[in-house]
């Protein structure tokens, strides 16, 4: 049996999961006429076998395979995808069943919010990043060009179902990408999770298991106080004004060894608690703590002072910015988030040389 996360409209479902998504598909109402499952060929070739095996409702499921990748997050491939769908005489009544990482629980939802006005979707997350962070919350999205997320929705899915088993055959830079999450959530709840985190070993299940549970602890509580994002949920956004700026940089420059997700978030909450140190007066001890622990545990980017004009310009496009003016979280203190801070050009160049030069 697995453990039932219920603090928002749907279910989440932690551990073995299998019996619970039986149960579910079985009880919805109206009953579902025909189910599809959306995969990458990775989670086709890990994660379907024993899905298939372990459940009796996916039986005659039709899979829907894309290629992996950030790239494929796009209009192209979701009209593909709605043709699919249509050609194959889809109604109102179709399951979506996202079985992958971020891009295909983002990509899915959006396809599901939107085929025909809206289908019933469950979200199967198979990366870290996805089971802590992306298959929960709502937000479902597609890329417009190098600008990420810029399309999309708020839509729910009927029940998230997450199995830390998955996580065997996800790659160990895959986890880092998890881990960038992860450490976003412990620096913006609580310091006792920073000093767990700070502990957590890859190849540790057990710890990797507590780290997802009290993950999703911190983004439901998150998001039920504040599902549309309008005041509190920006928090979670914390290292990700810098950090996207970072992603959309380094897919432009070496489209072939792109920052992951959460590799460029990790580098974000860098610069995010360097201006924190300056305006909000978060302690500089602390600030070396975590800068030299994301120094060692993450990959870097190279980042150069021809560089920062543009990444400038796309900060400035980011979704949370206000009347033009660059909005930012920054934190008092670990667990002591505040949002809607704004800071100028010369505080983002102050920031960007004091990084270049680590
Ligand atoms: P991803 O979906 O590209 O997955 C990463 C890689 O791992 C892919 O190659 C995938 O095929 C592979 N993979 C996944 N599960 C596997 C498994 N069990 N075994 C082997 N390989 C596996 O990327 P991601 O890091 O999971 O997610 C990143 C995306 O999530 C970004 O597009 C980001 O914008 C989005 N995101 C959305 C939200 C949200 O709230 N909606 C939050 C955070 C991130």
């Amino acid at each position: 049996m697995s453990k039932r996360n219920s603090q928002l409209s749907y279910p989440i479902f932690i551990g073995d999961i299998y019996a619970d998504l039986d149960a579910h598909i079985f009880q919805m109402q109206p009953k579902v006429s025909k189910i599809y499952i959306l995969v990458d060929e990775n989670t086709h070739a890990n994660c379907i076998p024993s899905l298939i095996r372990s459940t009796s409702t996916l039986a005659h499921a039709e899979i829907l395979e894309i290629e992996s990748g950030e790239d494929q997050k796009s209009i192209e491939i979701c009209y593909h995808l709605w043709q699919t769908l249509a050609e194959n005489n889809a109604d109102r009544n179709t399951l979506l069943i996202n079985l992958g990482g971020g891009v295909i629980t983002d990509m899915g939802g959006f396809i599901a919010s939107s085929f025909k006005r809206g289908i019933r979707f469950i979200n199967i997350p198979t990366s870290l990043l996805a089971m802590v962070d992306a298959a929960v919350g709502g937000k479902t999205g597609i890329d417009l060009g190098v600008f990420k997320n810029h399309i999309g929705s708020f839509y729910n899915p009927e029940a998230v179902f997450v199995n830390p088993d998955f996580l065997e055959t996800l790659a160990k830079d895959e986890f880092k990408s998890g881990m960038g999450e992860i450490l976003k959530y412990s620096l913006i709840d609580r310091m006792s999770l920073w000093e767990e985190f700070k502990k957590s070993q890859i190849d540790n299940s057990n710890h990797w298991s507590k780290l997802i549970d009290s993950s999703l602890e911190i983004k439901t509580k998150i998001v039920k106080q504040d599902p549309k994002e309008s005041g509190l949920r920006k928090i979670l956004n914390f290292g990700h004004t810098y950090g996207h700026a970072f992603e959309s940089l380094s897919l432009l420059e070496k489209p072939n060894a792109s920052l992951s997700h959460g590799e460029a978030v990790a580098l974000g909450i860098i610069c995010e608690l360097w201006h924190s140190v300056k305006k909000l007066n978060f302690p500089s001890g602390l600030f070396n703590e975590v800068k030299d622990y994301i120094f060692q545990n993450f990959r870097t980017y190279p980042i150069k002072v021809q560089d920062i004009d543009n990444i400038i310009d796309l900060m400035k496009k980011d979704k949370k910015n206000q009347d033009q003016q660059i909005a930012i979280v920054l934190l008092e203190n670990i667990g002591e988030p505040k949002f809607d801070t704004f800071i100028d050009e010369q505080e983002i160049r102050d920031c960007l040389n004091f990084f270049i030069n680590q």
